[in-house]
């Protein structure tokens, strides 16, 4: 299906962009990597009346690391951040970066557009819940800074104004004896994931958990924090015992709906086992372990 007519409009910087956000109205939108609006434009579930382009903003697609940050600019595309040396450092940004969708797609989508889009199922959401984030965002009264937590309020609804952008998504590195996880399971690679878990956590260069934060993807209208999960670790000892109670407060946490991915009762089901194995996976690279994880697939 065709697009409902729209006009194009091309802007070379953010404060151009925010003030024809302003003088086209409500209808228009901001086009990033296309990949959440275009396919929703050409179903013609969304009809905008006008489509402002950032692509072609100087350095709005650069990753840094500056001071213990790291700083990704709105347009870093997840294939950008999947290679990046600087993102390495954190490997459950690879871990996110390296399992979205599919190459087309990856080249293509952007950690900001994924951030403003909100959606449930995004990748992004849950992952970078898990670190310390910040959305930097500027519009016609200046720039903002919002944590993540603040930044998303809702299934599709974050707390941009209209004519708001975001400019920059930065990320705090962890300290030393940190790892993480993130794990998506997937019927396949172009489908968004059935349920995800992200976990972050930090030794005390032993076996007790000094930090920690547990994030379910997919099972409720946003990413949702498990707490009670990471009460159950928090200043433990990490071991069988407490993983499985992590992994059973996890799965009481998840707010699941059946759908074509499956039953609440399976969602619920796989939160626990790959909060479990995140958990796992998390341990060992905080001992400094490489270990390879990511997005999984139905039948692998
Ligand atoms: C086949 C397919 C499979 C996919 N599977 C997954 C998946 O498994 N996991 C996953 O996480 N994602 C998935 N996606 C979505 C993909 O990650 C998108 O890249 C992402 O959701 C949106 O980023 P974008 O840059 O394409 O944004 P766009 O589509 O350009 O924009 C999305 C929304 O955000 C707004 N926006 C964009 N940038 C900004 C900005 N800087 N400031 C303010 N508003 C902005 C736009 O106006 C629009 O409303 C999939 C997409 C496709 C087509």
């Amino acid at each position: 299906m065709y697009a409902y007519p729209f006009s194009y409009h091309r802007a070379k910087s953010l404060a151009e962009a925010s003030k024809l956000l302003q003088q086209l109205g409500d209808e228009s939108r901001v086009l990033a990597g296309g990949q959440s609006l275009i396919p929703l434009m050409k179903m013609r579930l969304a009809r905008p009346s006008a489509l402002i382009d950032i692509n072609f903003v100087p350095g709005l697609a650069d990753i840094q690391s500056p001071n213990g940050e790291l700083r990704f600019g709105a347009l870093a595309r997840h294939a950008d951040i999947e290679v990046s040396e600087a993102a390495a450092a954190i490997p459950i940004l690879n871990d996110c970066a390296a399992g979205i969708a599919d190459v087309q797609v990856r080249n293509q989508g952007t950690i900001g557009g994924s951030l403003a889009e909100a959606d449930p199922s995004g990748d992004w959401g849950a992952t970078l819940l898990t670190l310390e984030t910040s959305v930097q965002c500027t519009g016609p009264q200046g720039e903002r800074s919002i944590a993540l937590e603040e930044f998303i309020k809702d299934a599709y609804t974050t707390v941009l104004a209209h004519d708001e952008l975001v400019r920059e998504i930065i990320v705090k590195r962890p300290p030393k004896s940190s790892g993480g996880a993130y794990l998506a399971f997937k019927r396949s690679a172009p489908v968004y994931a059935t349920v995800s878990a992200a976990v972050q956590l930090t030794l005390d260069g032993k076996d007790i958990c000094k930090d920690v934060r547990i994030v379910l993807g997919c099972v409720g209208l946003t990413a949702i924090r498990a707490k009670q999960a990471e009460a159950e670790l928090h200043g433990k000892k990490v071991d069988g015992k407490t993983i499985q109670r992590a992994a059973e407060a996890a799965r009481e946490a998840a707010e699941p709906q059946s759908d074509m991915r499956g039953s609440a009762d399976y969602k619920r089901a796989l939160v626990a086992a790959l909060v479990k194995r995140a958990i796992g996976t998390a341990v060992r690279r905080a001992r400094g372990e490489r270990v390879e994880a990511g997005h999984e697939y139905v039948g692998r």
